[in-house]
């Protein structure tokens, strides 16, 4: 990168070399020259505070071992706890994990968590192994990453691969190596041992209020695709964790969700597609893409549907350079943390496409994180419409913060994001200063 202070070293090496850490500080850049952040703030919050690689052995079920690679990397803690997902992905990296933990300081800066940001992962396909593997792998990484999470130090939660029985073997195993329960160490649990009404909702429910923001914000602009009725049509690139709920939501709002995907392809009706029956159909075991009432087609196609919104809700890096010229939705909500790289985000801008950052956009997952994190410490816990409520609430603000920046600096809704997230973190900063 450009003026970076350590040009040349290996951690900058390993930062910079994914997309998706690359993409993270060009927005940070653009962000930083437009609100002219301290140059001093802007060069430190380019590279994360600590990083952990461990290597995690397992014994699998053929009676072998191998050894899997894991990281930490916590971003910035200024504000509070490190807190971010942990990932199971073959193509997980150091630098793909630091870039996502950048993201993560932003998004909880962005909508006024007492959080710093943080990301961990591990290197492998979790399809491949059976639970009990799933199980000793997820176990043996949090002991190999003990000693730098904690309820105060840095919370865990779930992302792409891992889910609420993920970070039941998370808690167990932290809670037995310090020889009492510590619910308080990740978040996205069972509700069994401490989890929140509403967490599995909670991102994809957000995805979907900050659309009800967004199409409001057009209607007031006299856009004709301001509205979420029958005539609204939607498709969703990543039917998992975030995108079933984002499409269950805005299909109970009475639009026409007409496509969704996974990793084995996307099906398609123009009519509209029954969302609880996928959901239903998938719970039997079967693929997506053996729906019935649905044609099949591939990812690509839909992403090029002429759609009025766009959810894409997998993995990053999903909308480029290469297909932008495709795309034709009007409005698009990034529903996964980086899907659309910053070079077709500035074609989409041109086009007038209305895009929810991704900061903003799928934040309802750690908005609720803080919720379940709070009623565990207090012990008390809420009412699933407590919680609604209040994420509700802190998106509605958040979302008027976005449009407070842009309309102020004239620019992009990512830079918009950005910049208001950079802002809180900043004055924080500066009044802590720098130690010693
Ligand atoms: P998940 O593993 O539950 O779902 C991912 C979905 O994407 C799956 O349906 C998978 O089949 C599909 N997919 C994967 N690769 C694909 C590809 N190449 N093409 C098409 N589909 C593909 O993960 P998730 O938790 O829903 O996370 C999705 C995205 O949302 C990630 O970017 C994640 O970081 C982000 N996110 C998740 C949360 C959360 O609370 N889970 C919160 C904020 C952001």
């Amino acid at each position: 990168m450009s003026n970076h202070h350590n040009a040349g070293s290996l951690s900058s090496q390993l930062w910079h070399s994914s997309a998706l850490y690359q993409n993270s500080v060009k927005q940070l850049v653009e962000a930083a020259e437009t609100m002219k952040l301290d140059p001093n703030i802007a060069e430190r919050l380019k590279v994360p505070k600590r990083a952990l690689i461990v290597s995690v052995p397992i014994r699998l079920d053929d009676g072998t071992i191998r050894c899997f690679e894991g990281y930490r990397v916590q971003h910035n803690m200024t504000l509070g706890p490190g807190k971010g997902g942990i990932r199971f992905h073959p193509e997980v990296n150091l630098s793909e994990v630091a870039g996502l933990a950048m993201l993560m300081t932003f998004k909880c800066s962005l909508v006024g968590l007492p959080l710093g940001g943080a990301k961990g992962g591990i290197r492998v396909d979790p399809s491949k192994l059976s639970r009990q593997e799933a199980q000793a792998l997820t176990r043996r990484y949090t002991s190999e990453i003990n000693m730098i999470i904690g309820p105060d130090k840095d919370i865990p939660a779930p992302d792409v691969g891992t889910d609420a029985q993920h970070m039941a073997w998370m808690m167990d195993t932290y809670s037995q190596e310090k020889g009492f329960a510590i619910p308080g160490v990740v978040t996205g649990k069972p509700i069994e041992i401490g989890g929140s009404l509403g967490r599995h909702e909670s991102t994809g429910r957000g995805v979907v209020y900050t659309i009800q923001h967004a199409v409001k914000h057009l209607a007031d602009q006299g856009k004709p695709w301001g509205k979420l009725d029958s005539t609204t049509t939607v498709a969703v690139h990543g039917f998992g964790k975030v995108g079933a709920i984002a499409a269950l939501e805005i299909y109970q709002l009475g639009t026409k969700v007409i496509a969704v995907s996974d990793v084995s392809g996307a099906i398609y009706n123009k009519n509209g597609l029954n969302i609880p029956a996928i959901s239903k159909h998938l719970s039997k075991g079967q693929t997506l893409v053996e729906y019935p009432e649905a044609e099949v087609i591939t990812n690509e196609d839909l992403l090029a549907l002429p759609v009025d919104i766009l959810i894409p809700a997998a993995i990053d890096g999903v909308i480029t350079q290469q297909n932008v010229a495709k795309v034709k939705a009007k409005i698009i909500a990034e529903g996964a943390n980086g899907p659309v790289t910053t070079e077709a985000l500035k074609e989409l801008e041109e086009r007038e496409v209305f895009i929810i950052p991704d900061i903003l956009c799928n934040a309802g997952g750690v908005i609720v994180s803080y919720f379940e994190w709070v009623q565990g410490i207090q012990n008390f816990f809420w009412s699933e419409s407590e919680v609604n409520e209040k994420l509700a609430d802190v998106l509605s603000s958040s979302f008027k913060k976005v449009m407070d920046v842009r309309a102020k600096y004239k620019c992009s809704m990512k830079t918009a994001a950005l910049i208001a997230g950079v802002d809180r973190l900043n004055r924080a900063m500066l009044l802590r200063g720098l130690f010693p």
